[in-house]
Formats: C-alpha cells, sequence, structure tokens
C-alpha cells in the first residue's frame, strides 16, 4: 500500500469543505465544517514536511496582524481573533504587536480594530525606554522619577507608570516625589489636556521647583481651586496652555492663598488654608513675581 499523497489529501479536504458551503450558509454543521478544516490543515503540514514559514512575523503573531490588517479599521471580536491564531494565549500576541511592535491597536468591549497600516516607531522606542527604566536595579521612587524625567515635558500614562513600579501604583509614588522633592509634576487636577491618570514633569531645572507652601494644598483641593478658575492664572490671566505649550516655556498652576504670602500660609490654621473662596490658581511666573494677588 502506497502512503496518502498529502497534495491528493489536501484536495480532498478542499472538496470537503467546498461541498459544505450550504451548510454554512445556513449555519449548520458547524463541527463537520471545523473538522474538514483540521483535515486541510493536517495535510498542508504534511504537504510541506512540517516546515513552518519563517518571516519576521510568523506564527500567531503574525496571523492576527494580517487579519487586523485586512480589517482595517473595523472592530474585530476576541472570538475571531482566538481563531485565527490558532492559540490561546493570543491576548499576549496583541500586546506585543502594540508595545514591542508599535502598531496602534484599540481596544474595547472584547473587540479590536488596528487603526494604521504601519507601525509607530516613536511609540515602539518609548516602550522599549519604559521596559528598560522597570529593569533598573534600586528603590521605586527613583526608577519612577528616571521615567518621568526620560520623558519631561510629555505626558506619562497610568500603565508606564505602573509598569515601573512592579507592582505599586506608580501614581502614588509619583505623588509622593512631587511632595518631596517638589517638582513640578501635574496630573489631570493641574492641567486641562492629561487625562485621569497621566503625569508629566513639566521642568526639571532648580527654578522651577514647587514652592514649599503646595504641600499643603492635595490634589483634590487644588483640583477644585484650578477647575474653578478655568485653569488660568488670577494675576496675569494667562490660561494653561495644555499640550500647545511651547516646548521652551515653562508654565505650571500653584495654589495661592488670598489672605498670606507664600511663606507665611503655613502660620494660618488647617481650616483656613483650605477655605476655597480664599484661594486661588496662580502661573509659577506671577507665584514668583513682586505683585501676587495677596497684596
Ligand atoms: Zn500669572
Amino acid at each position: 500500500m502506497t502512503p496518502a499523497d498529502p497534495v491528493d489529501d489536501f484536495r480532498a479536504a478542499v472538496a470537503q469543505l467546498a461541498a459544505l458551503a450550504d451548510e454554512v450558509a445556513a449555519e449548520r454543521s458547524q463541527e463537520e465544517v471545523l473538522e474538514a478544516l483540521t483535515d486541510l490543515r493536517v495535510a498542508v503540514t504534511r504537504a510541506y514536511r512540517g516546515r513552518r514559514p519563517r518571516s519576521e512575523f510568523g506564527g500567531a503573531r503574525g496571523r492576527i496582524l494580517r487579519h487586523l490588517t485586512k480589517h482595517l479599521g473595523e472592530w474585530v471580536g476576541s472570538d475571531e481573533i482566538a481563531a485565527v491564531s490558532g492559540i490561546g494565549e493570543w491576548a499576549r500576541r496583541i500586546r506585543e504587536l502594540r508595545w514591542e511592535d508599535g502598531y496602534e491597536i484599540e481596544e474595547g468591549r472584547g473587540r479590536y480594530r488596528l487603526l494604521a497600516e504601519s507601525p509607530d516607531h516613536a511609540r515602539q522606542a518609548r516602550f522599549r525606554t519604559v521596559t528598560s527604566i522597570r529593569e533598573m536595579k534600586g528603590p521605586v521612587d527613583e526608577r519612577v522619577l528616571t521615567l518621568l524625567r526620560s520623558l519631561v515635558g510629555t505626558a506619562v500614562t497610568a500603565d508606564e507608570l505602573d509598569r515601573v513600579a512592579r507592582g505599586k501604583t506608580g501614581a502614588t509614588v509619583a505623588r509622593q516625589i512631587r511632595n518631596r522633592d517638589l517638582l513640578p509634576i501635574e496630573t489631570d487636577a493641574d492641567a486641562p489636556d492629561l487625562h485621569a491618570g497621566e503625569h508629566r514633569l513639566v521642568s526639571m531645572r532648580e527654578a522651577d521647583l514647587l514652592h514649599p507652601s503646595q504641600r499643603l494644598f492635595p490634589e483634590d483641593l487644588r483640583r477644585q481651586v484650578f477647575l474653578r478658575d478655568k485653569f488660568t492664572c488670577r494675576t496675569c490671566r494667562r490660561g494653561h496652555p495644555g499640550a500647545d505649550a511651547p516646548a521652551d516655556e515653562v508654565f505650571y498652576l500653584e495654589v495661592c492663598h488670598l489672605d498670606a504670602a507664600p511663606d507665611a500660609v503655613v502660620e494660618l490654621s488647617a481650616d483656613r488654608v483650605g477655605r476655597l473662596a480664599r484661594l486661588a490658581a496662580s502661573c509659577n511666573e506671577c507665584m514668583g513675581a513682586s505683585a501676587p494677588p495677596w497684596r
């Protein structure tokens, strides 16, 4: 008996699948169709003697990418992605495509869609930066600070902070650093262009440190003051430039107390310090200038 020719098996499986077309159209006999599909796969594997295609994106990752590219801009369900990938760990492959390869893949309600055909190399480089900082030895606050410094002037996401914080909450560590070192680290409480969980170190210069009185105004209080004042300085009326800030201009908001100069706020009772009606938003320049609003 001669061994079966894999090409004959291939033809038979293709014919079997074609014969089932009406069943598929009627949404019947799914098991039979999948069985025929398995026969086809086996025949293909035999025909190529088990050799797998070697390419940059071979394997499950490549199959997912090709499928998403074919449906560029369209939502694809996770069931479909699982089927295309043929593996259980397809979600991990999506993460790799996103972060390691820089593909912009949106996720929502168990569905995914590829937004651009080519990967974003800046995104890829950024992922590598975050990964290398995550692997640094030393205390967690040093890693978080290194991340903020390496991306000074740009928004760092909650996800990136958490990755370098390795098991701690990155936002909590960033808040501690702000309080301890008085670095101008903004959150969505301070800047209208930041989303919840994002942080941005505005400047590393000694001259741009926060006034020590800012330790008295926690984030929720800052949020109330800046929202009410529409992120605008009470003295010079300049609004927070948000994402449109010129790269060389340092602008951030601080809380000033209308009843006391910044150096004297600490002498007020806690009750007076927190009185919203006596607080105002001030830009960093006016905070250090000679005609502040508390005069
Ligand atoms: Zn001002």
